[in-house]
């Protein structure tokens, strides 16, 4: 995702750069701090507000394989949606993988932030993406934020035409990065669905939420079986259970661009790249019986 500089590459060399604190300014536009849940943590995680920064590497998890491809890459900064800490922590020593995260980034001049449920609830965030993904038309939010109602988690729209569950069900999954487990289908295959709740990430509680919405199929990860089967027992809206890192992931992409876009707004170049390691725990999907 890089843009070619209106300036010319040899001129863009002798511009300023970004520094970590103006990336984190862009990244609070783009995921407003007004839009995060009251436990959660979006913030500059590792790094210095005043380094440079010419290229970013944006992920779902601060997690090992991330940090050896930002090293790489040679890049700056890395933003993740997931926190390091959400639970905080009396220490950051490199006794334990988090402890070591942070110490390979510091020791490799990389700054570490990250937008969660800021950038699940905003305009353009990871709901909105997952809902433009799969098609949804006249998207409003799932959980309006009270700071700001037309943003917020999760999305509910409409499909262009009224589909078959097992039709649109093909349709997301083709639509989603693909990680081992793949996408279950809860319901009637054949029963026809229009309106669609979606919500990146663990969705167990937008279950109510989706019904009282009206919908008639809920995509979300991470469901487990009794709330999932109780949910169901009650009729719709059908379940899609697609990975924890597919359904977030489709935020980035839109992120990046966002990022890279606001950096040529202010005369700077920036380059993104969004990975595209796999950094759900599951690494192998076999079917069960003879
Ligand atoms: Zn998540």
């Amino acid at each position: 995702m890089t843009q070619p500089s209106p300036n010319g590459a040899q001129e863009a060399e002798t511009i300023r750069p970004l520094t970590v604190g103006e990336v984190e300014a862009m990244l609070r536009a783009a995921a407003p701090p007004q839009l995060a849940e009251s436990w959660d943590s979006n913030q500059l995680i590792c790094g210095d507000p005043d380094d440079p920064v010419h290229s970013i590497l944006l992920a779902v998890d601060p997690v090992a394989a991330v940090v050896d491809e930002a090293i790489a890459r040679g890049a700056n900064m890395v933003i993740t949606h997931h926190p390091l800490y959400l639970r905080g922590t009396d220490h950051v020593s490199a006794i334990d993988p988090k402890g070591r995260v942070a110490h390979r980034l510091i020791r490799a001049g990389i700054a570490l932030a990250n937008a969660h449920t800021t950038l699940d609830a905003a305009h353009g965030g990871v709901a909105s993406a997952l809902a433009a993904r799969v098609g949804l038309e006249r998207t409003r939010p799932l959980q309006p934020s009270p700071a700001d109602p037309s943003q917020g988690i999760g999305r509910v729209g409409r499909l262009p035409a009224p589909a078959r569950l097992r039709d649109f069900a093909e349709s997301v999954a083709a639509a989603l990065p693909d990680s081992a487990p793949g996408l279950l289908v809860g319901g009637d295959p054949e029963a026809v669905v229009e309106t669609v709740a979606v919500s990146g990430g663990a969705g167990d509680s937008l279950l109510e939420a989706a019904r009282a919405a009206g919908a008639d199929v809920f995509l979300t990860a991470d469901l487990r079986h009794h709330p999932a089967s109780e949910h169901l027992e009650a009729g719709r809206p059908y379940l899609l259970c697609g990975t924890h890192w597919a359904t977030e992931w489709v935020g980035l992409p839109p992120l990046a661009a966002g990022l890279e876009a606001a950096a040529a707004a202010r005369g700077h170049r920036l380059r993104t790249h969004v990975s595209q390691i796999v950094t759900d725990p599951w690494a192998l999907r076999l079917s069960t019986g003879s």
